[in-house]
């Protein structure tokens, strides 16, 4: 993770304010910050330290909770102790727990004004927010759309969801407070990027992004790719959580693997692998998938070849910094396209491990 923050490269942005959560810093030319969202119940301290501890390894900048009891609120205090990135407190129709994790240490609060309720009780919100300096996310779901917005755009659009998204934003603002932070989601990849596209232009506050129920580990990561990947690839975005169902880690290696393939983060080793064929004399479906896991905690910004046979593989892996070509139970180890080595089959895991531990030698 380490390794990963210190790869962070700046490139053209949407422009937006700077919106600080914890100690990490959002909006203006700040790096995406990549988020997930824990899957215990917060009430259960020690379990959801665990998984945030987990997450925080590997690679999760910012991380929200549930936050559906009093019990959960007060549980705020006890994690916040034993984390190290900051906590958002997801809050869904009752007010006072935004109130409750506010004042229990959150460091940003989500709501949904139009579930909160009466006026006053969004304002006590606010008024909350504004005493500690917390920072709230103003979020709208395509499922949550008001009935007028329906009847106005005749069924869920993403103009409908931009005007449901900015009406909470004016009327926050009209309280006199603008440390916010705006998403808008929809499990319709196209609508949620013209959503996307239309609100970057008439929000000065940085966008969280995801795809919303994008589905199983599989589809969720197509989906959240294309969407995102259009999505940041027009500077859009300030803040993105990949949506998976299914255990959060995940999120965070697609969320990385999104950014690093824009070439909106550096950091971390990236394996390529050719897709066998007939030539292909090795297991080498288990093997890259074995270097993949492998290398996922080695901190070199690299390539890694991993290549079904010896006719093409040592040139197909000329681009990569180092790379493994299989034969016949046995490879060959090349480094910039140079033949090192041959070692045995069961062995080419190991001596790849070795040769990236000991890669600044
Ligand atoms: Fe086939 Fe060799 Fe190319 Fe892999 S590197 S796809 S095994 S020709």
């Amino acid at each position: 993770a380490e390794q990963w923050k210190q790869g962070v490269q700046i490139m053209y942005r949407n422009q937006t304010k700077e919106v600080r959560i914890g100690d990490v810093v959002i909006g203006g030319d700040h790096p995406i910050a990549i988020q997930s969202m824990t899957n215990t119940r917060t009430e259960d301290v020690e379990a959801t330290v665990e998984q945030i501890l987990r997450l925080e390894k590997a690679g999760c900048e910012i991380i929200r909770c549930t936050v559906p009891t009093m019990e959960a609120a007060k549980a705020i205090k006890e994690i916040k102790k034993q984390i190290h990135i900051p906590l958002v407190a997801d809050i869904h129709f009752d007010y006072k727990m935004a109130i409750a994790a506010i004042e229990n240490g959150a460091d940003k609060i989500r709501i949904n004004p139009g579930n909160i309720g009466a006026k006053e009780r969004v304002q006590a919100v606010v008024d909350k927010a504004k005493e500690y300096n917390v920072p709230i996310r103003v979020g709208v779901n395509s499922g949550s759309l008001e009935k007028h917005l329906l009847e106005k755009y005749g069924g869920v659009t993403a103009e409908g969801i931009v005007e449901s998204a900015l009406d909470k934003v004016h009327l926050i603002e009209s309280m006199g407070y603008d440390n916010l932070v705006v998403s808008i989601k929809s499990s319709d990849v196209l609508m949620c990027v013209k959503a996307h596209e239309l609100i970057a232009k008439e929000c000065p506050y940085p966008l969280h992004v995801g795809i919303t129920e994008s589905g199983t580990v599989y589809s969720g990561n197509v989906k959240s790719s294309v969407g995102l990947g259009i999505i940041l690839h027009e500077g859009i975005g300030n803040t993105i959580r990949v949506s998976l169902t299914g255990d959060p880690v995940e999120e965070i290696r697609t969320a990385k693997l999104i950014l690093k393939t824009l070439g909106l983060r550096k950091g971390g080793i990236e394996v390529v692998s050719c897709p066998t064929c007939g030539r292909t004399r090795i297991d080498l479906i288990k093997l890259a998938n074995q270097v993949e896991e492998m290398v996922a905690d080695i901190p070199l910004d690299i390539k890694v070849a991993v290549m079904g046979c010896v006719v093409n593989g040592p040139g197909e892996a000329k681009e990569a910094d180092i790379g493994i070509a299989g034969g016949i139970g046995e490879g060959l180890l090349i480094k910039k396209g140079e033949i090192i080595k041959k070692v045995k089959e069961e062995e080419l895991l190991d001596t790849l491990r070795q040769e990236l531990l000991n890669w600044n030698k």
